[in-house]
């Protein structure tokens, strides 16, 4: 007999943002950890795929999954403790992350307010590493606890075991979430008391302006980012999507300043390792895909960056408009897009 919790030819349309249908031969939501290993050492269940599932915000299902889906639903956030310097906070995979984010501003304990309003849950944030408007969830992050899906033990990664890079993380770069390896089931975040704005982005300081805060508050901060993101980016309740759905390319200064002859608007940022990185945005903007659909599927008009879902859409419809943009921006550009979000 399967664990209780086990749900069989379970529909996922509902846990991934951007509603595509299918469906998974097992599906198990872990609300307690003791859960989980029921789950992971049920004879019944051994030797399936394994996918772990957070809020499926960055995620591309591209057919009905055979396996064992495990949607991590663990809730739970508290303060584990504090020093002169700083507050250690942890939450549980299942966390909403928005959510997540504003508890900690309302309790006093800022740093995460410029990652506010990102979709999907805590155990994804490390996964890509999360970041935007000038930061990055890595360098607030303490440690991460997993469990060891394959012996069923509890592992602990600190911050410099998790290899973070740009939205990009040991956990990715192993694609631990698709074989099923490593589920994460908490996160302890530490969070310095000496907080500072971080108002390095343009849209930042104009939206800053218009809400009066020369010296914002981490929820000025947060009321900024919220603004910004409500107006640029689809909600995935009205309009389903994943998010920056291409990475940001990031090209060698030859290429960069050939580009940037060619095209003078090109927006250039220099990297710490002497690389440029481009705006994915602009490229596909440029080559003519924002606000344009292919399909049941588009670039979204406010930011060329989302992929959307405008109703009804398969995955093969997903797969044809990747295609189509990665091909136009490179006949344009000679740059080679790639997808941010998992395919599965
Ligand atoms: P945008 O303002 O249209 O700018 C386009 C890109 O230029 C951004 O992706 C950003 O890179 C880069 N950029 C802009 N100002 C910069 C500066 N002062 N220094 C360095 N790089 C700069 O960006 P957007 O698409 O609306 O996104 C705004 C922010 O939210 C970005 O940080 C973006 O990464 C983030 N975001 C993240 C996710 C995700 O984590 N999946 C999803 C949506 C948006 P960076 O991406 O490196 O910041």
């Amino acid at each position: 007999m399967l664990p209780e919790i086990i749900q069989t030819a379970a529909d996922l349309s509902a846990l991934n943002t951007l509603a595509l249908p299918a469906r998974a031969e097992f599906l198990a939501t872990i609300h307690q950890y003791d859960q989980l290993l029921e789950v992971i050492r049920h004879p019944d269940l051994a030797g399936r795929r394994r996918f772990v599932l957070g809020g499926g915000s960055n995620l591309v299902l591209t057919g009905d999954f055979s396996g064992l889906v495990i949607q991590m639903a663990l809730k739970g956030r508290e303060l584990v403790s504090e020093d002169e310097q700083a507050w250690y906070v942890a939450a549980n995979a299942g966390e909403n992350w928005h959510e997540f984010v504003q508890w900690t501003l309302a309790q006093g304990w800022p740093g995460l307010e410029n990652l506010s309003l990102i979709p999907g849950t805590v155990g994804a944030a490390p996964i890509q590493n999360i970041g935007a408007y000038g930061l990055e969830v890595s360098e607030l992050l303490d440690h991460v606890e997993a469990v060891d899906l394959q012996v069923g033990r509890r592992i602990r990664f600190d911050n410099k075991d998790c290899v973070f890079d740009y939205r990009s993380s040991l956990f990715k770069q192993e694609n631990w979430h698709l074989s099923g390896r490593y589920a994460i089931t908490r996160v302890i975040f530490r969070l310095p008391k000496l907080w500072r704005a971080r108002t390095g982005y343009g849209e930042v300081v104009t939206e800053l302006a218009k809400l009066g805060a020369r010296n914002p508050t981490p929820q000025q901060m947060s009321q900024a980012i919220c603004a910004i993101r409500e107006r640029k980016l689809p909600d995935p309740s009205q309009i389903p999507n994943a998010g920056s759905f291409f990475q940001n390319p990031v090209v060698s200064q030859e290429l960069a300043e050939a580009l940037a002859s060619a095209h003078p608007q090109l927006p250039r940022y220099p990297q710490p390792n002497g690389r440029i990185k481009l705006a994915a945005g602009w490229l596909i903007e440029q080559a003519g895909w924002k606000g344009r659909n292919l399909g049941p599927v588009g670039m979204y008009e406010q930011q060329a960056l989302v992929l959307v879902n405008r109703g009804g859409a398969k995955s093969r419809d997903v797969q044809a408009l990747t295609r189509a943009v990665r091909e136009a921006v490179l006949a344009r550009f000679g740059v080679n897009l790639q997808p941010e979000p998992v395919f599965l």
